[in-house]
């Protein structure tokens, strides 16, 4: 294969054959290409595109790169969620051993946060003794005993998508829906579900910064999903403002909890419920969304998932009594200041990015695949939209590692609420719902 004229040829904007494309991923896999060949190739995409048939070929060239779980035939559905990125976004959580407990099997394969919005795994390192270290083997029994598995991608799987992800990182090209596609789609693949949910976001602190653009990537990954045998919706949800009231590893699976046993904020358990509602109708265990909204909240309301979850935390190393005393405590980091409101009236903005900035730089994020998490740092008791707020109430709380950390934090958390005199208009957290 000559790559070098590959490169040119999409540099020039031509459309690639699926034979050169999956001659490319195994070339590049096999160490056969080097990196900065695969980046000017990634630019070259970047700019130009791909279309369909070149998106679907990348997607299953890189899906193809390393194993697929197999898991064992059961009438239980497969099936998983996978959101595009948000601040305060642990829906997960709380998802994965409610769909358990209805009856699916859920092998999420999660990511570690990187820049301003979480990751689950990082988010349940968090958790005493918690392992997100499995292997395939390992992920497949234990999906089949407990019914749900959240953990990294193994060494095996994907590994064409670990290395292209890590280059794009730092060549500018990760903003690109083709690229996004195939990169989403090929691990979700691997993991051989009958349906899959994934949660779009737009807005302030996501990936995609328009309604628009967060429409052609979801379309683009439903088309694709679809074709290939999965049955593939999305929502389209907004992200400028944090999902839920919590920000923070520990801080969201401490409100991750709540949420499973009955509790939370009203938008985290509202998002989690119509993510379970859609799933059950995409695996034909309910026939409409009204039906599988019940079934979810009768299930979530029910105390199975919140012991399911424990199950799932034990099967993957959790130290229990541990886990369960941390949860007792109101805040885990040795620093905590509150921040006060300087004014009176309603909260009619809160900017998710600035948010997520602060828990990033607190050490709740990384800047870099090197930075080391503070698992404790981060913000919580963040105000609703449209909450009453008075004169020296608290509007959020900073955990820090230190003092100096914490009023560093406070000081940049000013700016990101807004104060009015008259209650906003009342916004929607899901504006579409994309299938086919
Ligand atoms: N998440 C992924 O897994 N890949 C991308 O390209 C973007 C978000």
């Amino acid at each position: 294969m000559n790559f070098l004229s590959l490169i040119e040829s999409k540099r020039d904007g031509r459309v690639l054959e699926a034979a050169q494309i999956k001659e490319v991923i195994s070339a590049y896999v096999a160490g056969k290409i080097p990196d900065y060949q695969m980046s000017a190739f990634l630019m070259a995409v970047y700019f130009r595109g791909m279309d369909t048939r070149e998106t679907s070929a990348l997607t299953l060239a890189m899906r193809d790169s390393g194993e697929v779980l197999q898991f064992p035939k059961d009438h239980r559905p497969l099936a998983d969620k996978h959101s595009t990125g948000g601040v305060g976004d642990k829906v997960s959580l709380p998802l994965a051993p409610l769909l358990a407990c209805l009856g699916m099997r859920v092998p999420m394969i999660s990511g570690r946060g990187l820049g301003i919005t979480g990751g689950t795994l990082d988010k349940l390192e968090s958790i005493p003794g918690f392992n997100t270290a499995l292997d395939s083997e390992q992920i497949v029994a234990l999906v089949q005993s407990v019914g749900c598995v959240i953990c990294g991608q193994t060494m095996r799987m994907v590994p064409a998508d670990k290395a292209m992800y890590a280059l794009r990182d730092v060549t500018g090209t990760v903003p690109s829906i083709p690229l996004i596609t195939a990169s989403i789609l090929s691990k979700k693949l691997a993991e051989n579900l009958q349906a899959l949910l994934l949660d779009v976001k737009f807005g302030a602190a996501a990936f995609m910064p328009t309604l628009e653009k967060a429409n052609e990537l979801a379309s683009a990954m439903v088309n694709l999903g679809n074709d290939c045998g999965v049955n593939t919706r999305a929502l389209i949800t907004g992200m400028d403002a944090p999902l839920g009231r919590a920000a923070g590893n520990w801080l969201e699976v401490k409100e991750s909890v709540e949420c499973l046993e009955g509790g939370g904020p009203a938008d985290l358990r509202g998002l989690v419920l119509v993510c379970a509602a859609h799933l059950l109708v995409q695996t034909n265990l309910a026939s409409s969304i009204a039906d599988g909204r019940e079934l979810a909240e009768k299930c979530l309301d029910s105390g199975k998932p919140r012991a399911k979850w424990n199950e799932m935390l034990a099967a993957q190393g959790a130290d229990l009594p541990a886990f369960e005393k941390k949860l007792q405590r109101s805040h885990t980091a040795p620093v905590v200041l509150e921040l006060d409101c300087a004014q009176d009236g309603f909260v009619a903005g809160c900017d998710a990015r600035i948010i997520g900035e602060v828990v990033r730089d607190l050490g709740g994020g990384r800047l870099t695949k090197e930075t080391v998490i503070n698992p404790d740092a981060g913000v919580d008791l963040l105000p609703t939209l449209g909450d009453v707020v008075s004169f020296g109430s608290i509007l959020c709380r900073a955990h820090a590692a230190d003092k100096a950390q914490a009023e560093s934090a406070l000081s940049r958390l000013k700016t990101a609420f807004k104060i009015s005199e008259f209650p906003p208009e009342p916004t929607r957290l899901i504006h579409e719902v994309i299938q086919r």
